[in-house]
């Protein structure tokens, strides 16, 4: 498309301001700086976003997993305007509260599974993250047990960036930024599947869950984290049975359970949370993303009964909270959102497109050799890339599989992404928004397939 000249100078002006002025996330900062951005978003539609020059791309990953009504949703905007021109902005502090806050409480209380009925509002994951081992720490403390302060998490896990959800995460590129530290923090070295708990025979066995129970002593140990389904880690369904033996090993050892649904919950894997594929109730829950399909920040924590039975018998102030906790708009955006997952059966709609994503992977697993690995939950997907993938041969680091795939599907309209943090690991993940039409995830594959294609005439001489 050929960019019109008021268009094209907007576009350079936005550029050169970026590189002088914007310091962005996760990017290459020097690569940024030097280029500019790689796409200055203008419009978004549906699954579509626009760009300056006016090339329109699928969001193939929901842009960060979460704006999963998609975009241009003028009922979840409506919400956030009427709150705002009645009460934009009020405090939960001191006591104070407000509509919308209470209501969404309650509402997200009714979808939970188990007793989990009571909420901490957060501005975004991270931050329910740490609020929920805070937590965790301060029930202990009022049990009497002082030293359960320790908090466990699996490698290749994300939990975000503050001090805490950073040393929680288990991929070292972000776990060890800048050198921050948290020493009652233990990432186990070992990952979902490498770490099923009975499995003594694993050569990776000792980084697991029981092993550092047993280790440190139970009455160090405040909590585990888990999501229901890895997401940044490069989408890893657990063994069936995993989170069950997780849960179990916590209650045999007197330990929290905090589940990580910012990915998974509110519908993601077709189900309303992740830990409802296999009944599981965690003590706490992290939530986030898709509470407002991303059109606006809010976050939580949710816990169970006898949490919260322990804090309100305490007689003292609870000493935590965001200037955005229970924000009004944020959480009128949130039960807007909820009411339009229920109304029109978008949970629902997400496990069938999950299904025919799932046929669409199947089929390019057999048609590309170097294809494997695909998994499937909902419209939470991902495969892997290898060399050969019945030896177990990855491609060479310099081959860049995935991100040479991704910019394949770059080039031709579909935002996906690449995970290749660890040596050998090249992984694709797809996770379009829940209105997805049938026809536009077909029009997905077949993007992802002529990409692979483009890929294997490059590389697979
Ligand atoms: N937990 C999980 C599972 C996530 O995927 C993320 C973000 O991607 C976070 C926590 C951090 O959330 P936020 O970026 O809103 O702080």
């Amino acid at each position: 498309t050929i960019m019109n000249e008021k268009n094209e100078s907007l576009a350079i002006e936005l550029s050169s301001l970026d590189r002088r002025h914007l310091l962005h996330p996760s990017t290459n900062p020097k690569l940024q700086a030097e280029t500019g951005p790689k796409l200055i978003f203008t419009g978004a539609e549906g699954i579509y976003l626009h760009d300056m020059s006016g090339q329109k791309y699928i969001d193939g990953v929901s842009m960060l997993w979460n704006v999963n009504l998609g975009h241009g949703n003028k009922e979840l905007a409506k919400a956030a305007y009427d709150q705002m021109v009645n009460v934009a902005y009020a405090s939960s502090f001191y006591g104070y509260a407000n509509e919308p806050t209470v209501r969404l409480a309650e509402k997200i209380a009714s979808l939970t599974p188990g007793d989990l009925n009571t909420v901490f509002f957060t501005s975004g994951g991270s931050e329910s993250n740490d609020t929920a081992f805070k937590l965790s720490r301060f029930y202990w403390q009022l049990q009497g047990y002082t030293e359960k302060r320790t908090i466990i998490s699996l490698k290749r896990g994300y939990h975000g960036v503050t001090v805490s959800a950073q040393r929680a995460t288990g991929i070292e590129v972000y776990r060890e930024f800048s050198g921050s530290t948290d020493p009652d923090i233990v990432n186990a070295k070992a990952h979902l599947t490498e770490c099923e708990l009975g499995d003594r025979s694993h050569p990776e066995y000792e980084g697991c869950i029981r092993s550092i129970i047993e280790k440190l002593g139970k009455d160090k140990i405040a909590a585990v984290i888990v999501e229901p389904i890895q997401g940044a880690g490069g989408v890893h369904i657990p063994p069936e049975g995993y989170l069950q033996a997780v849960r179990k090993l916590c209650d045999e050892f007197n330990i929290h359970l905090i589940a990580d649904e910012v990915i998974c919950g509110f519908g993601r894997t077709g189900k309303m949370f992740g830990v409802d594929h296999w009944d599981v109730v965690p003590d706490f829950m992290s939530i986030a993303k898709g509470i407002t399909s991303g059109y606006i920040q809010l976050g939580g924590v949710v816990m169970r009964e006898k949490i919260r039975d322990a804090f309100t018998s305490y007689d003292g102030m609870l000493a935590h909270g965001f200037t955005y906790s229970g924000h009004p708009a944020a959480c009128a955006v949130g039960l807007k959102n909820i009411e339009i997952l229920e109304r029109d059966g978008l949970i629902e709609k997400a496990r069938k497109l999950g299904e025919q994503l799932e046929k669409g992977l199947l089929y390019l697993e057999d048609k590309y050799e170097f294809v494997s690995g695909s998994r499937v939950k909902g419209l939470l997907a991902g495969f892997d890339l290898m060399k050969d993938s019945d030896k177990n041969i990855p491609f060479e680091e310099s081959v860049k599989a995935s991100v040479s795939v991704v910019d394949e599907a770059y080039q031709r309209g579909l935002l996906i992404r690449p995970f290749d943090f660890e040596p050998g690991m090249n992984i694709v993940a797809i996770a379009p928004p829940f209105i997805t039409a049938d026809n536009e995830l077909e029009r997905i594959i077949n993007i992802v397939d002529d990409s692979l294609a483009a890929f294997s005439r490059k590389f697979m001489k």
